[in-house]
């Protein structure tokens, strides 16, 4: 910290306990928490001179304000499962956590809509909208930390969005804090709404970096009456996209159609709830929901779509379906454990290259003599490459790096993308160029200096 800024956090620290209260300014050994986040297995740390929880929106543009007064950098911090790194404050500044911004402002059933706080966590949002026989489809993992506000800020995705979209899909309007510190709506509680320019799409996925979002309008539907997951195992990744070509091609439109590669299966085989055929090095799940007549009409074409299999496991009832989910959802935590360091590459292809993304990250990985486990988003061609290695041996990070920009330009040669759903964030910092085109990452760069001119919201990231 140099001693401008040092003083200008001094006089910030004290302003801010004015606005906000003691309690709700944190300094020092109480601020550690939020010195990491999920991307912590790949070496991400940073300290933020203060974190602030505000209450309200009007004291979250209260603290924009105060920071943009003093030229201090602000950070805001969901859940802080985010795998890119986007709410740590590298250069440090003010992190600002959303958590207190957790109310439910109203929930419509009749309408198909609830207005809720940013802060309310992914879980809570889920379960008030089944609640009321509703579906609130976005289901990224780690629902019971990840916020809302998070989830629209990354533009979360997740198995279902398979069918269903990703979070913005779900977003009618938003309240959101721009600097220098103004609260604005865009969108609102309208279905349809052409009037102006798209700027909820824009802060959809914006990262933390154009504006704070406080508060949002959810779009839901009818909660679907049934649904079947059909789990099958494969010898090899070659067969299983076979499978994963026949599932497209068979009419049926599944809610969600995931993979787990090699690596995956045997890191999380140990937990799978049921017994996995050890032939099984190649995992697809695919669900189907709708009516009960029309998954008791889908199920035996999944069935066949997914036939050869060395394993084909049909889960009918709710509680196998929970377990099964659980047991996807553990997989990050299971790859992590394996080594202690994991290097997770986001990315996406055209759905026809998705066997080839496969065999281009084992072939990396392979030559670099690192061990992969891959899983993901297998019906929206979205890969979670994962290069694991022990964080103590030296050099391991540094190849894991090499590996994933490989990756990363690879994967913009087959006319993917770098960054599928979890963002660019720091991780991914200064490759947005190996994506957009000059034209596209010039109207990028002036819409943040349109809105942040003096570049103090989240900087560094999805540059
Ligand atoms: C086990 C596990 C599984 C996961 N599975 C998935 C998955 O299936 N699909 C998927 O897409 N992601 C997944 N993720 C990543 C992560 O959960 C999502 O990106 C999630 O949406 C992040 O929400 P968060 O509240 O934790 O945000 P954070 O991690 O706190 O922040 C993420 C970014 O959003 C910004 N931000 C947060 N809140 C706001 C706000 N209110 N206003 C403006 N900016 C804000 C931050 O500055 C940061 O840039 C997974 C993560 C883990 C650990």
């Amino acid at each position: 910290m140099s001693a401008d800024v040092g003083s200008a956090v001094i006089s910030l620290a004290e302003e801010l306990r004015e606005i906000l209260g003691e309690d709700a300014v944190l300094q020092g050994a109480d601020t550690v928490q939020y010195h990491v986040d999920a991307s912590e297995g790949r070496g991400l740390r940073a300290e933020p001179d203060l974190v602030v929880r505000p209450a309200d929106t009007y004291a979250v543009a209260a603290v924009m304000r105060a920071c943009y007064e003093h030229e201090v950098p602000l950070t805001p911090r969901g859940g802080g499962t985010g795998l890119v790194g986007g709410s740590l404050a590298f250069g440090g500044g003010v992190v600002l956590d959303l958590a207190l911004l957790n109310e439910v402002f109203e929930v419509r059933p009749e309408a198909w809509r609830m207005t809720v706080g940013a802060g309310l966590r992914t879980d809570h949002v889920r379960r008030l909208g089944r609640e009321s026989g509703l579906y609130f489809p976005p289901d990224p993992g780690a629902a019971e930390a990840s916020q809302i506000g998070g989830n629209i800020a990354t533009d979360a995705g997740g198995p279902h969005a398979f069918k269903y979209g990703t979070t913005g899909s779900w977003v009618l309007g938003l309240e959101v804090v721009v600097p220098p510190g103004k609260v604005i709506s865009v969108g609102g509680r309208n279905r349809k709404d052409v009037a102006g320019y798209n700027l909820t799409d824009l802060f959809v996925g914006s990262e933390g970096t154009l504006g704070i979002i406080t508060a949002c309008t959810l779009r839901l539907i009818p909660y679907p009456e049934s649904r079947v997951a059909v789990v099958a195992g494969y010898e090899d990744a070659a067969r299983g996209c076979a499978a994963l070509e026949e599932v497209l091609i068979s009419g049926l439109v599944p809610a969600a159609v995931e993979y787990l590669d090699q690596g995956a299966v045997e890191a999380s085989r140990a937990a799978y709830p049921g017994s996995l055929d050890p032939r099984t090095r190649f995992l697809l799940i695919a669900e189907f929901d709708g009516s009960e007549a029309d998954v008791a009409a889908s199920a035996p074409v999944l069935e066949e779509a997914l036939s050869p299999a060395v394993q084909l496991d049909a889960r009918a009832s709710v509680s196998e379906q929970d377990d099964l989910w659980r047991w996807r959802d553990s997989v990050t935590g299971a790859v992590a454990a394996l080594l202690g360091g994991k290097l997770s590459v986001d990315v996406s292809v055209p759905a026809e290259r998705f066997a080839e993304a496969l065999s281009t990250s084992r072939d990396f990985a392979e030559q670099a003599g690192l061990r992969l486990c891959g899983w993901g988003h297998a019906g929206d061609a979205n890969l979670h490459s994962t290069f694991v290695f022990d964080p103590s041996e030296e050099g391991a990070l540094d190849a894991a790096e090499r590996c994933a920009d490989r990756l990363l330009a690879r994967v913009v040669e087959m006319g993917g993308s770098i960054a599928a759903e979890h963002g660019i964030g720091w991780a991914k910092r200064g490759r947005l160029g190996l994506q957009l085109d000059d034209g596209s990452l010039e109207i990028n760069r002036g819409l943040k200096q349109q809105l942040d001119p003096r570049g103090l919201l989240n900087p560094g990231k999805k540059e």
